[in-house]
């Protein structure tokens, strides 16, 4: 059964779009001009567009999320990929846009609300209800607004039992931040929050004049697979642990925990946990591995 009407389901259907030309038409008949407030860089290379098609490797009955489909650029090549996709734009100015650009399509729901401020699970489960469909997997795909990526993937990452991959473009030195490793500066919270939740894997660089108008930096296509492979019960004092640890990150950790309060705990005893664990006692933030944060938090009853 064709699960949501959609005719055009398979790749290779976009051989005819000049993304760049078209770009610049909808910003002229609308007049509109890019809103820095939105972190809005519109995705213009076509060839770029596609290879984030492939790197999604989309199935069909799953459901594709759009954060901040903008003018539509990359919305158009899921719409053509897949069977259903919810877009989430926070820009009024972008929904008028978006109803006239996509309006051939009926394989997608249109919302104008801030990411951050929503339950993404209870759409997903209001798209199913709506069209008596389950969708077999969840993905979102988005040229997210740099300023606030973080947010943006840990809410996804944290907030929603469906999504188990994000195909996103983030600035250069964010994905560089994701897979750094122990004792380099890049590495921190990120680093272990995406590393203790998922698979990551940097698969496309993106240079600054794929975008109009082009940001300041180099960009990246990141994938990340959600896993369950350190799973442990308090995983809430693992996350309070990793950002206290990191508030003073030149600083012994003992102490950086000590004056951020984590847990109450006092000096003595976080340094009889890290003796427990195996750890230094003059150890800092940024050379412990996730293990040892794993380690660290099991000692914690
Ligand atoms: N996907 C488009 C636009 C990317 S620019 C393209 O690739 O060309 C980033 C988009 O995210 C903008 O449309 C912006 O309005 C939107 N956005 C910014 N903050 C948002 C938020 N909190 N929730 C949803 N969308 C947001």
């Amino acid at each position: 059964m064709p699960v949501a009407g959609n005719y055009f389901f398979g790749k290779d259907k976009m051989g005819d779009i000049n993304t760049l030309r078209k770009t610049k038409e909808i910003l002229n008949r609308y007049n509109i001009k890019a809103n820095k407030r939105f972190g809005q860089n519109f995705l213009i290379d076509d060839n770029i567009l596609s290879k984030i098609i492939d790197v999604a490797d989309i199935k069909e009955n799953e459901l594709v999320i759009e954060i901040g489909p903008g003018l539509g650029n990359l919305s158009e090549y899921i719409l053509l990929n897949s069977t259903y996709a919810l877009f989430i734009e926070i820009d009024n100015n972008m929904i008028k846009v978006l109803g006239d650009r996509l309006s051939r399509y009926n394989n997608y729901k249109l919302v104008n609300e801030d990411l951050l401020k929503i339950d993404i699970d209870s759409y997903i489960e209001e798209i199913e209800n709506n069209r008596n469909i389950s969708f077999t997997n969840v993905k979102v795909i988005a040229n997210l607004p740099y300023y606030i990526t973080t947010p943006i993937l840990f809410k996804l990452l944290q907030n929603s039992k469906r999504i188990n991959e994000i195909v996103v473009m983030v600035q250069k030195e964010v994905a560089q931040r994701m897979i750094a490793k122990p004792k380099t500066k890049d590495y921190g919270i990120l680093t272990l929050m995406v590393e203790y939740l998922t698979n990551s894997e940097i698969m496309i660089d993106v240079p600054r004049s794929s975008f109009i108008p082009a940001p300041n930096v180099d960009s990246a296509v990141i994938k990340l697979v959600k896993n369950d492979k350190y799973k442990i019960e308090n995983e809430d004092v693992l996350f309070k642990l990793i950002h206290k640890a990191f508030a003073q990150r030149r600083k012994k950790m003992v102490n950086s925990l000590v004056s951020n309060k984590f847990m109450d705990l006092s000096k003595e005893d976080i340094e009889s946990i890290l003796n427990k664990s195996g750890i230094s006692i003059n150890a800092r933030a940024e050379e412990l591995s996730l293990n040892d944060y794993l380690n660290i938090t099991k000692e914690i009853k």
